[in-house]
């Protein structure tokens, strides 16, 4: 949208509330023109990362850089930043193109101008036949790209949504992020997503930052977050994965790349505790020595060639190069 692609930078940024710590030193360099989610548990200081970056929170300490300049202490509309809220805050009494138009209208800018401007919004969001609406005429997704129209209109650098599908149905969640997906590709600037949604980050991400605990413990492109987990938190968190101790140390593997064989012929012997149906997979868990469960997630076909159940003595296989050892 502004043709220069610019970096966005935390520098050991924290937030303390009172003398609560939300967000604890924290530095990254999020990639430009990139969809980037911050991901974690709640309460893992996630917002306060993203209402900093958008300047509706202070920072404690440190310093937030977009561009190579400091925008730490800029108020909101001046950091090249905008926000999407949850709650879409949408004013009731205005019509969807005047709900867009509204911080052009705040910045002085004369009733044609910012009326073609938020025309050229809803047809970014595919809403150009509602303009006409009030958002209690609206569904929620709709009301959603309404929100999605007015944050785009100050032409920000960098989007910041906050859990921005949380208040959609299953369905429409899917949908949406596609179109988030597809909006941030073709606008060509940086969106920053918080989600506590592994399924949501992989398929949104270009890169995840995983936050636990008020500070980053593994951030990367998405697929090496997901198969490389570093830490027995995040192998835990992006689900999938069996965290395993090993007399070498603590290993996380896939689910996915553990096999099932006859019982004494795997690297590992393992009695079936449960059997779980899910469509494509069966997931086949096992208790192993030292009473640590194991889940192998085993294509059904397979399975169905030779089922097991609870009670019964497996073995477990799997490659030594699907095996990540963990630092934490
Ligand atoms: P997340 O978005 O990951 O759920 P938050 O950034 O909202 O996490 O919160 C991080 C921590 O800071 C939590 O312990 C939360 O209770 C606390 N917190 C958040 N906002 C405030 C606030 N305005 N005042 C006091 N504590 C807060
Ligand atoms: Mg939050």
């Amino acid at each position: 949208m502004n043709g220069i692609i610019q970096d966005l930078e935390l520098v050991s940024v924290t937030k303390r509330y009172g003398t609560a710590l939300a967000v604890n030193a924290v530095s990254h360099r999020f990639r430009p023109a990139s969809y980037t989610c911050l991901l974690g548990p709640s309460g893992c200081g996630k917002s306060s990362t993203l209402r900093m970056i958008a300047g509706h929170e202070s920072v404690t300490e440190g310093s937030i850089l977009l561009a190579h300049r400091d925008i730490s202490n800029l108020p909101p509309a001046k950091r090249g930043t905008a926000m999407m809220f949850q709650s879409y805050a949408l004013f009731p009494h205005l019509s969807v193109l005047d709900n867009v138009a509204f911080s052009l209208k705040m910045k002085g800018i004369d009733v044609k101008e910012r009326r073609a401007k938020a025309a050229e919004m809803l047809e970014l969001v595919d809403l150009t036949a509602l303009a006409d609406r009030l958002p209690a005429q609206l569904s929620g997704g709709q009301q959603q790209r309404v929100a999605l129209a007015r944050a785009l209109i100050t032409r920000p650098q960098v989007l910041l949504l906050d859990e921005p599908l949380s208040a959609l149905d299953p369905f429409l969640r899917v949908r949406m992020r596609t179109e988030l997906r597809n909006l941030q590709k073709e606008l060509g600037i940086s969106f920053i997503h918080v989600t506590h949604g592994q399924d949501e980050a992989l398929a949104l991400a270009d890169e995840i930052v995983v936050m636990n605990n008020a500070v980053i413990e593994q951030a990367g492109p998405a697929r090496d977050v997901f198969n490389a987990p570093k830490t027995r938190f995040v192998a835990q968190f992006m689900g999938g994965h069996n965290v395993i101790a090993l007399p070498q140390g603590h290993f996380a593997i896939r689910s996915d790349a553990v096999g099932v064989t006859p019982a004494g012929s795997g690297q590992m012997e393992g009695h079936v505790t449960a059997i779980e149906y899910q469509g494509t997979y069966v997931s086949v868990m096992s208790r192993i020595a030292g009473d640590q469960e194991v889940t192998a997630l085993v294509p059904d076909a397979a399975y169905f060639d030779a089922p097991h159940h609870p009670g019964d003595r497996i073995g477990l296989t799997w490659d030594a190069k699907n095996l990540h050892q963990l630092t934490a």
